[in-house]
């Protein structure tokens, strides 16, 4: 509940659920037949599945609540979102935003922030059919080609097409391309705020940020544009502060400052009619108290940020801008969560118990550490008392051993004790003492996903996504996983786990049912992660589909899109090799070695095979 916003739950049967619907009213629908279903169409493990639905839902949420505030405030100007493609480049999710525009009529625009995206957005706009009611804001570094393409597109295809002005080093390029081309731009402007947010991407704000124009900057621009009557060109007026602001009254002062900023360049002659006031809506992703939380609601945001425009149109007598919103997190991040398998596998050890002998000098030793479990477990003794008990044990028995006072067997009974006691402690422990001992005990359970490909985020900064079972989830776990990725990178691994706590663990708990295989989701990925992800160990795109539901049944699912994972060939080639080139010298070199009459036909068979492959484990349920 701390970080589904609906669209997740566990139904009465202990399974995870989807809805594509916040509210939480709409109809649910079980992964585990999402999963069948995807896989009986052909898809593999790990896979990506995608609920456009839920896009769509998170856009007429952020239009519900910025009408809310329109009415609330009385606000005379309108709203519309600007989806940034950096945040998903995949084709579906640019489609659903585009289709959102056509199918309600609410108008959502692109973001682009390099020629590439731009080019995706002019292709989407197009086969969308109606290029002329999509808004495309270019922001970015921009050459000349950049520029052109913009301009053109508006010219040959009745887009609109704002060009946003990041440095001031673009203003002579693009005055001279507009010239040239004998076209009238609709120009923005991205301004550097002083108004800073303190999280992570903080920098993207402040005076010395890497994008926007200082006041003094801004300034020269207004005279420039006059100096050549383009100063009616100047429409917009754009800021950023950064991804994932946690705090309302960051916004409630870059706010303020805009506004300020807005109505000074209209006094100066600006025939601004457009605020953008950039991304940075925050996602909750580890609970309510964690460090990644949002500490403000949507409609927070949207009351905060109309009421301040308004103000400003009140106190300065202007007629009220457009409002744009580029939130990309906040749009994307729920519709995709990746299923995968992931286990521990190993034949059951035997006890070592009776491995002290009589006589042996560890006996009294081991007297006292066999109480402190019996006590423990029968006579329920206090579980921190048992803990630090168990932790100076293991302690003593390693220094023993490593004097050569006890024998292999005894040190394996002395390792099998102090795991009985801290999985005692790790169901019944509190605090920092419960996570210590179920660190201890945790299970390394080998996920099949490369975290650098699909969750690059936990790795790259640390941020926790939440993972759970996608079944089962009305049993007590009884046990505890660390999960650990397929590369070979000791940092492959998931290192913090969302609670129901709120705090963030170490381990996971799962339900071993004695063959020690699970299979998981990890959630929020709709945003940053496919498109930042990258390929550690050649490990490539794993297979995604695209689900709708047609009904309010279980057999409803549709699987719109199905892709199957990226091969190794084409990974290879990603990596610059020939693949066929690769083949070629494997076989001529077994050739050789197996000599006339030898059979290096398995080899060739398994190459050919392998490449035709993903490099995940061949698995599925
Ligand atoms: N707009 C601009 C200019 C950006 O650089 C970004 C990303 O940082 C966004 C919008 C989207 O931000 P978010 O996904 O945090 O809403």
């Amino acid at each position: 509940d701390q970080w589904a916003e609906g669209y997740y739950a566990v139904d009465r049967g202990g399974d995870l659920v989807v809805r594509t619907s916040g509210d939480g009213c709409g109809p649910s629908h079980r992964i585990v037949d999402v999963v069948d279903a995807c896989v009986e169409s052909g898809a593999t493990f790990p896979l990506l599945l995608n609920f456009p639905d839920i896009a769509r839902d998170r856009i007429r949420t952020q239009h519900a609540c910025f009408e809310e505030a329109i009415n609330r405030y009385k606000y005379s100007g309108s709203y519309s979102c600007a989806f940034p493609i950096k945040a998903n480049h995949s084709e579906e999710v640019i489609r659903t935003v585009l289709s959102v525009d056509s199918d309600d009529s609410l108008r959502c625009s692109l973001e682009v922030g390099s020629k590439p995206e731009l080019l995706i957005a002019l292709a989407q706009a197009c086969a969308s059919g109606e290029p002329k009611r999509v808004q495309i804001i270019c922001n970015g570094f921009k050459d000349r080609s950049y520029i052109e393409l913009a301009l053109l597109a508006q010219k040959s295809l009745g887009l609109k097409v704002i060009l946003c002005v990041d440095r001031y080093e673009e203003v002579g390029l693009t005055m001279d391309c507009c010239k040239e081309l004998g076209i009238s731009p609709s120009l923005g402007v991205r301004a550097k705020l002083n108004t800073r947010h303190d999280g992570h991407w903080g920098s993207s704000s402040g005076y010395v940020s890497k994008f926007g124009l200082c006041v003094r900057e801004l300034l020269q621009l207004v005279r420039t544009l006059e100096k050549e009557s383009m100063l009616g060109c100047l429409q917009m007026l754009h800021f950023h502060l950064g991804s994932q602001i946690d705090e309302i009254s960051t916004v409630k002062s870059a706010m303020r400052e805009a506004c300020s900023l807005y109505g000074e360049l209209r006094k100066l002659g600006a025939k601004l009619d457009t605020m953008d006031v950039g991304g940075g809506l925050a996602v909750t992703y580890d609970g309510e108290e964690g460090s990644w939380s949002p500490k403000y609601t949507m409609q927070n945001y949207a009351n905060d940020v109309v009421a301040a425009v308004n103000d400003m149109c009140v106190q300065r007598g202007i007629p009220a801008p457009l409002i744009v919103t580029e939130s990309g997190r906040f749009l994307a991040s729920h519709q995709s969560l990746l299923v995968f398998d992931a286990g521990y596998k190993t034949d059951a050890v035997e006890s070592a118990k009776g491995a002290v002998e009589d006589g042996s000098p560890m006996s009294y030793f081991f007297q006292t550490f066999e109480e402190v479990y019996r006590d423990l477990t029968t006579s329920g003794s206090d579980v921190e008392e048992a803990y630090n008990d168990a932790l100076q044990f293991r302690k003593e028995a390693e220094s023993a051993f490593s004097l050569g006072i006890m024998t292999l067997e005894e040190m394996a009974y002395a390792e099998e004790l102090f795991g009985d006691i801290m999985r005692f402690v790790a169901l019944r422990g509190e605090g920092s003492q419960l996570d210590a001992a179920k660190l201890s005990q945790a299970l390394p359970y080998f996920a099949n996903l490369s975290i650098f490909r699909s969750a690059i985020d936990s790795w790259a900064i640390g941020q926790s996504f939440p993972v759970m079972p996608v079944s089962k989830l009305h049993h007590k776990p009884n046990d505890f996983a660390k999960v650990y990725d397929l590369t070979c990178d000791s940092d492959g691994e998931i290192k913090h786990f969302v609670t129901s706590r709120g705090a963030l663990s170490p381990v996971l708990p799962v339900h071993c049912d004695g063959k020690g295989s699970a299979t998981l989701a990890l959630f929020l990925l709709g945003a940053y992660q496919q498109s930042m992800g990258n390929y550690h160990n050649l490990f490539g795109e794993t297979c995604s589909a695209n689900v709708t539901f047609a009904g309010d049944g279980e057999d409803g699912v549709t699987i719109s899109r199905l892709q199957s994972a990226e091969t190794s060939a084409e990974i290879l080639q990603r990596a610059r090799y020939a693949p066929g080139e690769m083949r070629e010298g494997v076989a001529s070199a077994a050739k050789t070695a197996c000599g006339v009459g030898g059979k290096p036909s398995r080899l060739l068979s398994l190459v050919d095979e392998l490449l035709t492959q993903s490099g995940y484990l061949n698995s599925t349920t």
